[in-house]
Order: C-alpha cells, then structure tokens, then sequence
C-alpha cells in the first residue's frame, strides 16, 4: 500500500493529495521509460528524522536528467526542502521517498520540452527483510555501456531489472545477480555487490553498474574501519572460492548473501566483513556512533 486517501505528494510546486493527482497518458516517459527518479531513505536517528545523504540522492537526480537531456531546473537545496516537508506533511519517519522526473506529451523520440516533478513517500520496511538471500546469476546482463548512460538512474533502464528479478523469483531465488556484457560480475537488478575473500572486499569498478550511493558509504565505511576493500573485476568463477558476499543499496540497505546458485558461502554471515558493514551502517544512518574492536 503506497498511499491512502489522505496521502500528500509534491506535484509541480504544490503539495497535492495523491488520490487528487492526475497524469497525461501522451507523456514520453510512459511509452518510452525516459524518465528519471531516486530512491532515497529516511530514519528516525537519535537527532530526529534525518534523510540519509539527501544531497548525493538530489545531486544524483540532477545528474541523471543532465546525463539524458531532461531539462529539469530544480536546486538540489530547494528539493531536500521539499523532501523534509513532504514527510513532515505525511507525519512519517523511517520511511522511503521517491522523486520522479517526467516528460509531458511528446509522442516523438526527441528530447521533452515540458517536465514536471512528483516527490511521494510512503513506510517502508527492509525491502529484502531479515534472512541472508539466496541469489542466482542470471541469465540477463547489465545493458552495454555503449548504448546507455550507465551512471543515469533512468526509468527505462528499470526493465532490464524487472526481467532480471522475475527470472530469479521463477526459477526459486529472492533475487537474481547479473554479469556484464564482459561476462563479469556488475550488480543485483537495484543493488550493487561486494564480495569477500580473505579478509578483503572487492566490489566491480564503476562502468557496467549504477555507482551506488550506498556502495561509496561501505567504501567509506571500510576506510574508516581499515578494512582493505578493492574496486575491480570480478570473474563469476571468483563467486564460487569467496567467503562471503552481499549486496548493498538504498532500499536494500546491506543485506547479507547465503549462496549463489545454490552454493553457500563457508563463512558464517555474522562472522563475514559485511556482518561488521553492515552494523557501521546501522550506525550511520541513525546517527549513532559505532565501534569496532579488530581482534
Ligand atoms: N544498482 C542499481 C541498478 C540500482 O537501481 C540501485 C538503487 N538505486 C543501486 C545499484 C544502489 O544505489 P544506491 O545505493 O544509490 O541506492
């Protein structure tokens, strides 16, 4: 249940209730997915409800439209205003918030003249839960780089996650991991991937993935902890020798990996890297401070 029918979303410089917004069924991004959104979290921290790296999210926002040819003029300050409003308004904290940028009508494949802005929220619990994930590869990749602007989180892009993730649902798994067209391993369809190998982690270069704002808060995190992390190729035979895995992203937040294609991982979640991430992070996003002991 994303809204009800006292739910209010921003739409073009008002706030509006949600059962009273309308939409043009000519708009270029329901036929043609060029659109651009975020997803960005919001938590109860010890210091009130705080929107985690709102900034980056807004920023990352701004870029996607400049990256594509979406002319959208908003101020990445003025949209963290109106996401704090929107959520005071909605009288919600741990929650998630989702811009999106649409075209008006164009029925053409040229760039949009007219571009509106709709922010909603809605609770959102983890989106994976609480058990460790049985991942398979599949059968999709990511796009080529070539035909896409990889670092844009566009919507169209999202139907190649689509595919991918229903794939891994039929076939029994939560959730499908996907190679790029190089045949190495790039990231889950809404998540990016670290892996950990004798005591260090490695995670797939920027390139064939979208470059996670999660991803550089555990790459952050890892540097603050000393905890030696790498960015480069991953084979998909390297899956089968590592000690553990998992995935990390804004809805995902961290979330621990139990097996790939059936095959466990030999360490013990709670004993892995990520187990030690994904308290930091914990921390992080209720603004709590963490230690670490490296025995
Ligand atoms: N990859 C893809 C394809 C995604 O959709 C997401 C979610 N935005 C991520 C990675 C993780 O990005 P972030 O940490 O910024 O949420």
């Amino acid at each position: 249940m994303y809204y009800t029918k006292d739910t209010i979303l921003f739409l073009n410089g008002k706030f509006i209730k949600a059962v009273d917004a309308h939409t043009d069924l000519y708009s270029q991004t329901l036929h043609y997915g060029f659109g651009a959104f975020e997803g960005i979290r919001a938590y109860q921290s010890l210091n009130g409800v705080k929107i985690f790296k709102a900034f980056e999210h807004f920023e990352r926002l701004r870029k996607s439209c400049a990256l594509v040819g979406i002319p959208f003029q908003y101020e990445t300050e003025e949209l963290v205003q109106i996401a704090y409003q929107l959520l005071e308004r909605n009288n919600l904290s741990d929650s998630y918030i989702r811009p999106l940028v649409y075209c008006g009508p164009n029925m053409t494949l040229t760039q949009p003249q007219d571009v509106f802005l709709m922010m909603c929220a809605w609770e959102w619990d983890k989106y994976h839960g609480d058990k460790l994930l049985k991942l398979c590869v599949s059968s999709y990749q990511r796009p080529n780089p070539n035909s896409l602007k990889m670092e844009a989180k566009v919507t169209g892009h999202y139907v190649n996650s689509i595919l991918a993730t229903s794939e891994a649902k039929v076939r029994g798994y939560d959730e499908a991991l996907m190679l790029d067209m190089n045949g190495n391993v790039a990231e889950a369809p809404g998540a990016n991937f670290f892996l950990e190998k004798n005591g260090v982690l490695y995670t797939p270069p920027v390139g064939h993935i979208l470059p996670g704002i999660t991803r550089q808060t555990v790459l952050n995190i890892c540097r603050e902890l000393d905890i030696p992390v790498k960015e480069r190729n991953i084979s998909p035979e390297e899956l089968e020798s590592a000690d553990s895995a998992f995935l990390c992203g804004t809805a995902a937040e961290i979330a621990g990996i139990e097996s790939i294609d059936a095959k466990p991982f030999r360490k013990e979640w709670y004993e892995s890297l990520g187990a030690t991430v994904q308290e930091a992070y914990k921390c992080q996003v209720l603004e709590k401070s963490f230690s670490y002991v490296i025995i």
